[in-house]
């Protein structure tokens, strides 16, 4: 097998405490939290303690000054114990450094020490019941009023959308303007004319809260708004890469761990009279798996060596993306079949992981979005 050569020994010092950390944190709770359907407040307090949170945050912003590796161990020890529920990749790598690089200082003191410490949950809502994959329809407004944006509108699957303390609001400032009327909110849970609405029942990822969110004339100060007025679309054109990247991440992991539970299984497994890893079909799909992951494991660390080079381009995001996300979705089914009737229990991990897997063609971006991006490169 081809050494990973991108983590380095601090890294993977890192690597076996969140590993452990999850162990005894997550792991045994994480069936009653599907029944829950989000994790525990608990879980996300004892993170931050362990220094799992905004780790490529600098020290001086409130964060803990490591590097976006440490980020992508947690994201891969998340996605190798099929830990759906865990919301800390979106809060770490996805929303709170929006408030990080276009933030004020009054905005990054006042909430990301309290991202780091898991004290705050953040989520980020784009989305809206009419409009996902055309970002530059949104039809939520913010009107400046006096000293205050007043918000109108509604959001959908928005993930850590019921534990969420801070909300960053995709809003229009200028509806006529398309991309160029978009900015970027910070509202906080509790605001008058802000409700949470109900935790989505959806195919997988069940202890992973994604819900619908509500503004009716919410006010915020001006002092709420992120970075500049209309750049808001820019901004998320500016972080999307590192979203997309860390679906990637989790895919491969993810895809990893069900290579190793299916040899698991299939070696225990007997059927005529030997193991089900000694038919040829088993050996064959399963060495094709290994290739293919070996392949994606390669292509992605390199992805991830280009991004801590502040390298890695919107394209090549994209195609981490999409690819890695059907390839886990191609493995899970796979593995799946390879575990027969067992592999569609619930109570086994690969069933889970394929139920998981689904949204992550769909989310961050769609699939078919990323091939747009891809093609518009060529
Ligand atoms: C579990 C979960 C968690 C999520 N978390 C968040 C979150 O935290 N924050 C957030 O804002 N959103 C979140 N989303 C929303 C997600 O990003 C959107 O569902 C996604 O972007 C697709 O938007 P849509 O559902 O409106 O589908 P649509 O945009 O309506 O797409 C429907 C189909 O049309 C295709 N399509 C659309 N446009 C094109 C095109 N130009 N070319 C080719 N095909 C096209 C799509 O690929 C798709 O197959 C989440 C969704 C889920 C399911």
């Amino acid at each position: 097998m081809i050494p990973r050569t991108v983590f380095s020994s601090d890294h993977e010092i890192f690597r076996d405490s969140v590993r452990k950390f999850f162990e005894t944190e997550a792991v045994p709770f994480h069936a009653q939290w599907e029944e829950d359907g989000q994790v525990s407040r608990e879980l996300w307090r004892k993170a931050g303690e362990q220094g799992l949170l905004c780790a490529p945050i600098p020290e001086a912003d409130g964060g803990l000054g490591a590097d976006f590796l440490y980020s992508a161990v947690v994201i891969e020890e998340a996605a190798r114990l099929g830990l759906s529920g865990v919301g800390f990749s979106l809060h770490s790598d996805i929303a709170v450094p929006y408030i990080q690089r276009y933030g004020s200082a009054a905005q990054k003191q006042k909430y990301i020490p309290k991202c780091t410490s898991g004290e705050i949950v953040t989520a980020i809502a784009m989305t809206e019941p009419g409009t996902g994959s055309d970002l530059q329809s949104v039809k939520t407004t913010a009107v400046l009023d006096g000293d205050e944006y007043v918000i109108n509108g509604s959001k959908t699957f928005i993930t850590n959308g019921q534990m969420a303390d801070l909300v960053i609001v995709v809003a229009k400032t200028d509806p006529k303007g398309g991309a160029k009327g978009t900015s970027l909110f910070l509202v906080e849970a509790g605001t008058p004319g802000f409700t949470k609405g109900q935790n989505l029942h959806k195919v997988g990822m069940k202890a992973q809260d994604t819900s619908e969110l509500f503004f009716q004339d919410v006010r915020v100060p001006k002092e709420n708004l992120l970075g500049q007025p209309g750049m808001g679309f820019i901004y998320l054109m500016q972080e999307l890469p590192q979203e997309r990247l860390s679906v990637a991440v989790g895919a491969i992991a993810n895809a990893e761990a069900a290579l190793k539970w299916t040899l698991d299984y299939t070696r225990e497994r007997k059927a005529f009279g030997r193991s089900v890893f000694d038919f040829q079909n088993t050996r064959f799909k399963l060495a094709e798996i290994a290739t293919e992951l070996q392949i994606a494991r390669v292509f992605v660390d390199r992805c991830l060596e280009l991004h801590m080079n502040k390298k890695l381009d919107v394209p090549t995001a994209a195609m981490a993306k999409y690819w890695c996300t059907d390839l886990q979705c191609k493995v899970l089914d796979e593995c799946v079949q390879l575990h027969g009737g067992y592999g569609y229990m619930w109570e086994y991990p690969v069933a889970r992981a394929w139920a998981d897997a689904r949204v992550q063609r769909i989310y961050a971006g769609t699939n078919e979005i990323m091939k747009e991006i891809i093609s518009r490169s060529l």
